[in-house]
């Protein structure tokens, strides 16, 4: 049995011809893919305002300048995230807390959110933004969040990262009713790639233009923005702002929009080989991701937690045995705040307990559309053999 990964990209000669018509075609750059890439995302996603960038990382940094996050803020989110999510408020000069989770999402707890929000709300500084992150691609409690949001006046970015094509209440996941910016990446692991390669989505007119404007240097070539100069001078552009080359090439958006055609056929398949590992994990000592019925995931993950007491191994053995298998099982993820850069920082291992129990039992098995049958039971008998006493 070959190599399994936790996640794989799927390319099919539809990506192959978009990409090389690009590379034959006058604009490798800044050209007529991008900007088609953004209206079929925002247009499947129901938003208005779509900011096609290099990576899902550089849309959070530039989310959170154009909130007006900077030095002396404060930025919260789920300690269970890949660590751009946090990092992209060190990047601004503010400060990172982090929310334990929900034990059955495995999301930002709205419960501890409030709680912490009523606590700081006496005692120190509530937060600028909060990120809360559609973990595995399971919808976060967006209701909820947005209620403290009006409550505590903070804005919110969605990192969407795991969650492209998912749903919320019956409404796609970046239509922005519940957040000020949602984010989405197109790394190859995602649900759908561009080769590297995010966006950030929003239906504020003025953000859009402040995400615009950063993604390319905080230059501005619209006579409105320029500041005048004398009548005799030449002035086609001015830098205005303290941007980034955070731009997407044509290359890249013709990809993912290549890709974005293929969007509903792969989250069937990821909720078809989910189902299924459902139904062939039932009566193992494990818990299955648990989804709220008012949502339809991503599906980015299936994260299965083991449970302990029952399985006679630790979790490093079963990751150990899997990998000598062939099944390249990961962690999603390693609580922020327990990164040594995040503990220098002053944090302390046990700060999100729920978040802390989840590491040590969490594993990500094998879960993307070209995963077959006869893989997927090879993943299920090595665990069946992995878990055993
Ligand atoms: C992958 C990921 C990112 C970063 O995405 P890039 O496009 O690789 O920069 C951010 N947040 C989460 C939750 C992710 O999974």
């Amino acid at each position: 049995m070959s190599i399994i990964p936790y996640g794989c990209q799927n390319i099919n000669q539809a990506d192959i011809d978009a990409v090389v018509d690009v590379l034959q075609a006058e604009c490798l750059t800044q050209g007529p893919a991008v900007p088609a890439f953004e209206e079929a995302v925002a247009r499947h996603c129901g938003a208005r305002h779509a900011i096609a960038v290099s990576s899902a990382t550089s849309a959070l940094h530039i989310a959170c300048l154009a909130l007006g996050v900077e030095p002396g803020d404060s930025v919260w989110t789920t300690p269970i995230t890949f660590v751009a999510t946090a990092n992209c408020a060190l990047y601004c000069g503010a400060t990172v807390d982090f929310v334990d989770i929900n034990p059955r999402t495995y999301n930002l707890s709205v419960d501890r959110l409030a709680e912490k929000l009523a606590a700081t709300a006496k005692a120190g500084q509530l937060p600028k933004v909060v990120i809360p992150v559609h973990f595995s691609g399971q919808p976060c409690d967006m209701a909820g969040i947005h209620a403290l949001s009006q409550q505590y006046g903070f804005k919110i970015i969605e990192d969407a990262s795991h969650a492209i094509g998912g749903k919320y209440q019956g409404a796609p996941i970046g239509n922005g009713r519940y957040s000020d910016i949602t984010v989405f990446s197109f790394h190859p692991v995602k649900i759908i790639t561009s080769g590297e390669g995010g966006m950030a989505l929003t239906n504020d007119a003025g953000l859009a233009t402040r995400l615009r404007l950063l993604r390319s240097h905080g230059i501005s070539s619209s006579p409105e923005d320029m500041h005048p100069r004398p009548a005799q001078e030449i002035w086609n552009y001015q830098q205005i702002a303290l941007g980034f080359n955070y731009r997407m090439t044509d290359i890249h958006a013709a990809l993912g929009l290549s890709q974005m055609r293929r969007l509903d056929e792969f989250l069937t398949q990821r909720h078809n080989i989910a189902q299924r590992y459902d139904q062939l994990l039932a009566a193992l000592p494990i818990t299955i991701p648990w989804q709220h019925p008012d949502s339809y995931s991503g599906y980015h993950l299936y994260v299965i937690r083991l449970q302990l007491a029952s399985t006679g191994k630790t979790q490093r053995q079963v990751y150990e045995l899997l990998r000598a298998a062939g099944i390249l099982v990961n962690l999603h993820y390693i609580p922020v705040y327990r990164q040594p850069y995040y503990e220098q920082m002053g944090f302390a291992a046990g700060y999100c307990p729920e978040a802390e129990q989840y590491y040590t039992q969490a594993i990500s098995i094998p879960l993307y559309p070209s995963l077959t049958i006869e893989q997927q039971d090879y993943v299920v008998r090595s665990l069946k053999k992995a878990i055993e006493v």
